[in-house]
């Protein structure tokens, strides 16, 4: 029978490299292709020494071909920040668009089961809470934020055609806020930003007044979350995410906390069409899943800040 083989697209990532230890572990033969534009090697270096470890250095919107059989695709490439998306707008928008039609194409021809990274912002700004994955959502197709809405949108629209009209096996997971270690630290998103404010002794950067909501998933719960859905026979989108929903203002207290420093807080000007709330209504994956959180905040930020200390 031999070894089940996978395919991680984003592979240096925060997601992808946690994939990548993931499916080593379990047993797999792990292919990891990444083009470094904003992943690192530093997240996959300790696997180079693995026997069942590949990595490719290559873009997946380029033509994709891996030689041998492969079990499994997952496409995890993307700029996923707002700092990175907003500099390499076309970028985005061509992983989303060609990278996943390219690795359509790949998992057609090796019989492969391909399941795709989406994302909670397919939701928008959303007029319905907490978010149920049969809401079609607010999203502004030509706002800053459009090139990666889309380029999402655009891939569940795509990975569906491909099911329906060539019965590719396909999954889809929307993801919502993810954290842990391994994220960049420069990476703009607000967990590192104020983490790393807070280690630097400045002011944590709060945008608007604080009273926006998030939600907050730790990284080995959502690889668990992707691994259940990647096995089972659901081809419709699932979120993967945690409903537990905390204001940014709130936010910022627990990490001075964690971080033994006083609370102090510069507030900015709200970006444009920056989600006033998201959460994630969780009912399918513990239905089709058999998956909820178990990683609390407290537990999620104390590995997280471990992780990131000596690193400011
Ligand atoms: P990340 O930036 O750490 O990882 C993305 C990886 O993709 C990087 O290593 C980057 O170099 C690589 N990449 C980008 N374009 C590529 C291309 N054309 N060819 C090959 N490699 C390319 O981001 P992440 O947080 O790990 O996100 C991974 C995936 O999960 C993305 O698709 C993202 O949209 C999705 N996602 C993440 C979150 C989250 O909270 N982290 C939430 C929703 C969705």
């Amino acid at each position: 029978m031999g070894r089940k083989r996978v395919l991680i697209t984003g592979g240096a990532g925060f997601l992808g490299s946690h994939l990548c230890d993931r499916f080593l572990k379990e047993g797999y033969h792990v292919i990891a292709m990444d083009n470094l534009i904003t992943g690192s090697l530093a997240n996959i270096e300790h696997l180079f020494k693995e026997q069942h470890f590949e990595f490719y250095h290559h873009d997946v919107s380029k033509f994709v071909f891996v030689p041998g059989k492969l079990d499994y695709i997952l496409h995890f490439a993307s700029p996923a920040s707002p700092i990175d998306y907003l500099k390499i707008p076309i970028q985005t928008l061509k992983v989303g668009s060609l990278g996943t039609h390219n690795l359509l194409g790949l998992a057609r021809v090796k019989h492969a089961r391909m399941l795709i990274a989406s994302t909670s912002e397919v939701y928008g700004d959303p007029e319905i809470h907490p978010q149920v994955e049969e809401y079609w959502g607010h999203v502004n197709p030509v706002g800053p934020r459009g090139c990666y809405d889309e380029a999402k949108r655009f891939q569940e629209a795509i990975t569906m055609a491909y099911h329906m009209h060539h019965g590719l096996e396909t999954r889809i997971i929307r993801i919502f806020n993810t954290y842990g270690p391994r994220m960049r630290l420069d990476d703009g998103r607000v967990l590192p930003a104020f983490l790393s404010q807070a280690l630097r002794g400045e002011p944590l950067s709060i945008f608007g007044d604080g009273s926006q909501t998030r939600s907050f998933c730790y990284v080995d719960d959502l690889v668990e979350g992707i691994y259940r859905l990647l096995l089972c026979d659901y081809a419709l989108p699932v979120n993967i995410g945690n409903p537990s929903e905390i204001t940014i203002k709130e936010f910022a207290e627990e990490i001075s906390k964690l971080a033994g420093v006083e609370l102090n807080i510069k507030y900015q000007p709200l970006p444009e069409n920056d989600p006033q709330r998201r959460r994630p209504d969780i009912t399918k994956a513990k239905e089709i899943l058999g998956w909820e959180p178990k990683v609390d905040r407290a537990e999620g930020l104390r590995r997280t800040y471990e992780f990131f200390k000596d690193k400011v």
